[in-house]
């Protein structure tokens, strides 16, 4: 049922470490959907006892690893207060169960090994509503919470939140061992994730550098997502980022409502590093990170041929989906003047223009997409207009816009309902977070699954929840959200 396979790689990767479950801990929600994939009926007693951290396993462990944090660092860091229960196996691989909020480890350093009820919420929702928006993502399975008070900036409630992810390897297990100049022990790494996560590379003729290639698009892959969603992880530090491109750790992220690529969600960014518009060269600065660390294994001339594959990727993705929500097809065409070569139709005027608008007119981003795909025909845009101060601008690029839509093969209903598959109504924002953790704090969680519900299924109309679709209130848009987990 449980495997333990990162648990057979030996103590220089990990520590053994036991659940210590809280005080009156109790079971508040769990993700049968996700469950049933997973083979994990929490009916079972023994499976119940054993995700809640009751049954002891003795090849549980925290793992070890470095990181880049905020630019700075960290030779050693590690699971501070995360618990890897083991790994089940499912048609499409390894999947980890891990308990986070599970008590002290070797790896705390300063920290209590807790998570507070309010962050444990805001990653449930966050991994569930990113899964359901096609991003690659850690998910949660089932959420603990508890009488025992664990201290923030006041006293709050401790929480335990299992999550599943294909992997907790980071960027940063492979910095741990190269900093510490450990080549045996980097070179088991590398082999472990090649034969777990890379098995189809193994014919290649270099498969580190293929299994690295791979990395670098999953990356940019997710990323681009990411900037199509308007998502914020807030902390993209070499230790939060997955070899295997999905998104993990979330912390103070945050989902942009008014479009502005410089907004900070994360209130301890001070300088912005980690702004929505900054992502793009971030995830190329870890990535960078990441391929110091095999600097013994490829020539340099080698790395920067990997790397290369970075920006290209996320741009194409990125094309693909913004032209995607926008419902125009990036077919490309045969040029012309030239028969052996592709032409892009990809306009990037047109993009940035509208850009320009959402961010003059502060208009709130998902919604916009949204309305664009409601619109019933050409000259359906009241809707859109109606929330600009200046009209004209708007008006012609709408002008634009509906030509080139016009242009498509598709006709307009088609393309309408393929804008609605991808276009969600729901988008998880902050304050709504916020007060659903309100009415979980007191015992409520009515709030919360309502919100998990329409996230889940963001794209369905759900017209008993038309609340959870409107754009934050005047009172709620710059509400400061706490970061401290
Ligand atoms: P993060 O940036 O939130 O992913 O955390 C950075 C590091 O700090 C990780 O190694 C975490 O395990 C650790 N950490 C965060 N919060 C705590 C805590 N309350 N107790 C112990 N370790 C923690
Ligand atoms: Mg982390």
């Amino acid at each position: 049922m449980i495997k333990h396979v990162f648990s057979q790689l030996g103590e220089s990767f990990f520590s053994f470490t036991q659940v210590q479950p809280l005080l009156e801990q109790r079971l508040v929600e769990f993700n049968h959907q996700l469950g049933d994939k997973l083979g994990l009926d929490i009916k079972d007693d023994e499976i119940a006892s054993i995700l809640s951290g009751n049954t002891k396993l003795p090849l549980s462990l925290s793992m070890v690893y470095a990181g880049h944090q905020f630019g700075g660092f960290s030779p050693q860091l590690g699971d501070g207060r995360g618990v890897l229960l083991g790994e089940v196996s499912t048609p499409n691989g390894l999947i980890d169960l891990h308990l986070k909020g599970a008590g002290l480890t070797p790896f705390s350093r300063r920290g209590d090994g807790r998570a507070v009820l309010r962050s444990t919420i805001r990653e449930y929702l966050a991994a569930e509503a990113m899964t359901a928006l096609g991003i690659a993502s850690s998910r949660s399975l089932c959420l603990f919470d508890s009488k025992q008070d664990v201290y923030r900036e006041k006293a709050e409630s401790g929480a335990m939140l299992l999550r599943t992810a294909r992997t907790h390897i980071r960027f940063g297990h492979f910095e741990y061992f190269y900093y510490r100049k450990q080549p045996e022990q980097l070179q088991i790494l590398i082999d472990y994730c090649l034969k777990h996560y890379f098995p189809h590379l193994s014919e290649h003729d270099n498969p580190i550098k293929s299994m690295l290639t791979e990395i670098v698009q999953l990356t940019a892959k997710m990323i681009a997502q990411w900037q199509v969603i308007g998502f914020q992880h807030g902390v993209m530090n070499t230790d939060n980022m997955s070899i295997l491109g999905e998104t993990i750790d979330y912390g103070p992220y945050g989902f942009m409502e008014e479009y502005d690529p410089r907004w900070i969600a994360n209130h301890s960014d001070y300088e912005g590093r980690y702004t929505l518009e900054n992502q793009p060269s971030v995830g190329l600065w870890n990535l960078n990170c990441l391929m110091r660390a095999f600097s013994n294994h490829l020539s340099r001339d080698e790395l920067v041929e990997v790397l290369g594959h970075y920006e290209p990727t996320l741009m194409t993705y990125y094309r693909q989906c913004v032209y995607q929500r926008l419902g125009l097809s990036l077919t490309t065409t045969r040029s012309k003047d030239d028969s052996d070569s592709n032409k892009s139709v990809y306009d990037v005027e047109f993009v940035r223009e509208l850009y320009r608008l959402l961010k003059k007119e502060k208009l709130d981003y998902n919604i916009f997409f949204r309305n664009l795909s409601n619109m019933e025909n050409a000259t359906d845009y009241s809707i859109i207009l109606d929330e600009c101060i200046d009209r004209e601008p708007m008006s012609l690029w709408l002008d634009q816009y509906i030509s080139k839509r016009q242009g498509e093969k598709l006709n307009w209903c088609e393309i309408k309902i393929e804008m609605l598959k991808i276009n969600p109504k729901f988008i998880l924002r902050n304050y709504l977070a916020q007060q659903a953790i309100k009415e979980a704090e007191v015992g409520n969680y009515l709030p919360f699954r309502r919100l998990l519900h329409v996230l889940q299924t963001p794209y369905d109309e759900h017209t008993e929840c038309e609340d959870l679709s409107l754009a934050s209130p005047e009172w709620a848009k710059n509400l400061e959200v706490s970061c401290s987990s």
